[in-house]
């Protein structure tokens, strides 16, 4: 697909960032390539316009900056994934671990009914640990989690293997 390397080139790479070693994957210069950016979106709305998906859930921050799209584009409500301490309302929560310590995902209980059927979008997969959480949220209330997309995903640390078995679907690569 020629639209994949529009995408790649569009995705900025910015040395130690936020720490040194680190290759951040900047993915705010997608958004600015209006081209590349609706690209992005008719891919993933492609692939799931005709899955009877009712849900795609984002994860806090960078899921919010592609979910909406595309769960207008599908027919399907956006259920925002937050960071502890954010929504409102009653919320179930799942935590995770990272590199150092850990961190937690929230939901609001009402925001999903059982068996529906959900994706789960974020901008990038490294470990697998933040989509394990989502899933893990969806599953505890009974919705089915059909597949977990994201843009970019990180080839050396084998994210799928985390993803409590879910299929997972990634645009590109770094290069
Ligand atoms: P994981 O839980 O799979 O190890 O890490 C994925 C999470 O870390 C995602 O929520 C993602 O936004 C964030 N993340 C880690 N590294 C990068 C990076 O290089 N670029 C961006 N945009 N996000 C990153």
């Amino acid at each position: 697909d020629p639209r994949l390397e529009a995408i790649s080139a569009a995705i900025r790479v910015v040395p130690n960032f936020p720490k040194k070693g680190i290759m951040f994957q900047d993915i705010t210069t997608l958004l600015l390539d209006h081209k590349a950016f609706k690209h992005t979106i008719d891919i993933f709305v492609d692939r799931y316009k005709d899955m009877q998906i009712s849900v795609v859930a984002g994860v806090e921050a960078r899921g919010f900056m592609f979910g909406p799209s595309i769960a207008l584009a599908i027919g399907a409500k956006f259920v925002p994934l937050r960071k502890p301490g954010k929504l409102p309302g009653k919320v179930i929560s799942e935590s995770y671990e990272l590199e150092y310590g850990h961190d937690r995902l929230e939901m609001h209980v009402d925001a999903v009914q059982s068996r529906e059927r959900v994706i789960i979008i974020d901008d990038l997969v490294a470990t697998g640990g933040t989509l394990s959480a989502a899933i893990s949220l969806m599953e505890s209330e009974g919705a089915e989690v059909v597949e977990c997309a994201c843009v970019i995903g990180l080839p050396e640390v084998k994210g799928q293997h985390k993803l409590k078995g879910k299929p997972l679907y990634v645009l590109v690569e770094p290069s």
